[in-house]
């Protein structure tokens, strides 16, 4: 590791996580007398140039942004560099402190040793965030009430299952969200927690587990990983992994989880993202940010953090995205739209038929809309659980009434009945947004299918299936 190789003198470096905007890193920064130097895309010798002049105290020369601060700042003093727009909140120590020292964050931010009332306070205003969260736009604190009175003990899990930005945390801070989860374990009455990462997610659940073998926490905290598909983040199927279950179904509800979760204990499940926002709620600070994932036909994924009066554009924007045909927003089964001038606040997203899950996937200039649906509904009718009719088989329908088109028949009337039940009788989440994608795709695109099924696509992307 380049770090190891240059440490050891007066110099302290450290290595940390990442900062979410990949496409800088590996980012170097170096801090000296209330002002960091920033190298993006640093290598062996810039590392080695920096403690030199660090040594000699200075800067090293040629950075390509400098922030000026106060002694011994507690978070990322962000550049003015791409990605890094907007106030970081929930990210604000990621690539910053050093994941595997919880000295690190107990300095920074301090452990929380707020007692339940206070706990429950701080989240009575504060929304979950992310599909894999049992809160999912709605406010925690009624939840955490519901749960506290019950009498048997209850559990936390932290569903970090598959969202880059929830990986990024656990990878970049895990402190901050265990100690998000303690706190919560003490307003609920828990005796333990849970963190629920994906397979492919190695980096965060590495990180996880160092991060609750090295902190000293209330009750014993565990980390669980689940296999990397989209469905597995559904909060009860997150429970379903817990428990050591291969077979992953979404469990019928009620009762949800905040009545019979784990091993039948009341429990609630949260985000990395919700814990990391409860932190900050229990410093006082603010909870209206929004980290936002832009993946996709982008040269380099990258996760930032926005306030929720900024819009998608900004977010597609502060990724460095320029052309674009569209964008998939909230999610694999979020809403697909050409106007990105739509605010990150939850209402304003439902408002606009679009998910609230913190990923916007950009469709290159080249990519057909109609074709992107289509794959998505295959997606879908090959990796549900297949535990209820409307998702097993309007998936399949589904999938089958969009290649219908590529024949000459767009059943459109058909196409909007099937989504309406399917996002109306389906068991969970998955089945109940997957509609979304091809409604609307068929509202922003209605040329498009028609023009498909009279044999044209009009990016000619589709040449070959027509
Ligand atoms: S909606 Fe789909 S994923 Fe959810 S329970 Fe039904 S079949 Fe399974």
């Amino acid at each position: 590791m380049v770090v190891e190789d240059v440490a050891g003198g007066d110099v302290p470096v450290a290595a940390v996580g990442s900062t979410g905007v990949r496409a800088l890193e590996p980012l170097l920064v170096a801090t000296h007398d209330g002002e960091s130097a920033f190298v993006t895309n640093a290598d062996v010798s810039d590392v080695e140039a920096a403690v030199s002049s660090l040594s000699d105290g200075g800067l090293p020369d040629g950075a390509d942004a400098r922030v000026s601060h106060g002694d011994a700042p507690t978070s990322l003093p962000a550049p003015d560099l791409d990605g890094f727009a907007g106030d970081r909140a929930a990210l604000a120590r990621c690539g910053w402190i050093d994941p595997r020292d919880p000295e690190a964050y107990d300095a920074a931010v301090g452990f929380s040793d707020a007692d339940a009332d206070a706990v429950l306070d701080a989240a009575a205003d504060l929304h979950g965030r992310g599909w894999g969260d049992w809160s999912q736009d709605e406010p925690l604190g009624g939840l955490w009430a519901g749960v506290r009175e019950r009498d048997d003990p209850a559990v936390v899990v932290v569903n970090a299952h598959g969202n880059p930005g929830d990986a990024l945390l656990l990878e970049g801070d895990p402190f901050a969200v265990l100690d998000g989860a303690n706190a919560a374990a003490r307003a609920v009455g828990a005796d333990a927690v849970f963190v629920y990462a994906s397979e492919g997610d190695e980096a965060a659940a590495a990180s996880a587990r160092a991060a609750a073998d090295a902190g000293d926490f209330d009750v014993p905290v565990e980390v669980v990983e689940g296999p990397a598909v989209y469905r597995a983040a559904e909060p009860t199927m997150a429970i379903e992994a817990i428990e050591g279950n291969h077979r992953l179904e979404a469990r019928l509800r009620p009762p949800g989880p905040e009545v019979e979760g784990v091993y039948g204990d009341p429990t609630v499940v949260h985000t990395a993202r919700t814990y990391a926002h409860l932190v900050g709620a229990l410093a006082g600070a603010s909870s209206d940010s929004r980290v936002v994932s832009v993946t996709g036909d982008v040269e380099t994924p990258t996760t930032v953090e926005l306030g929720e009066a900024a819009t998608v554009a900004d977010a597609v924007d502060a990724a460095g995205v320029g052309e674009y045909t569209a964008a998939c927003v909230g999610g694999k089964f979020g809403g697909l739209t050409r106007d990105l001038d739509v605010a990150l606040a939850p209402d304003a997203l439902s408002a606009n038929d679009l998910g609230t899950e913190g990923v916007v996937e950009v469709l290159g200039a080249d990519e057909c809309p109609v074709a992107f649906v289509g794959r998505r509904a295959n997606v879908a009718s090959e990796t549900n659980c297949g535990r209820c009719v409307p998702c097993r088989e309007g998936t399949t329908q589904l999938t089958e009434k969009l290649r219908d088109v590529y024949d000459g028949t767009y059943d459109e009337a058909g196409i909007e009945e099937l989504s309406r039940v399917m996002a109306s009788t389906s068991i969970c989440a998955f089945g109940r947004d997957v509609p979304r994608t091809v409604r609307t795709a068929m509202d922003e695109f209605d040329d498009a299918f028609e023009a498909h099924a009279a044999g044209d696509c009009p990016t000619g992307a589709c040449t070959g299936e027509l």
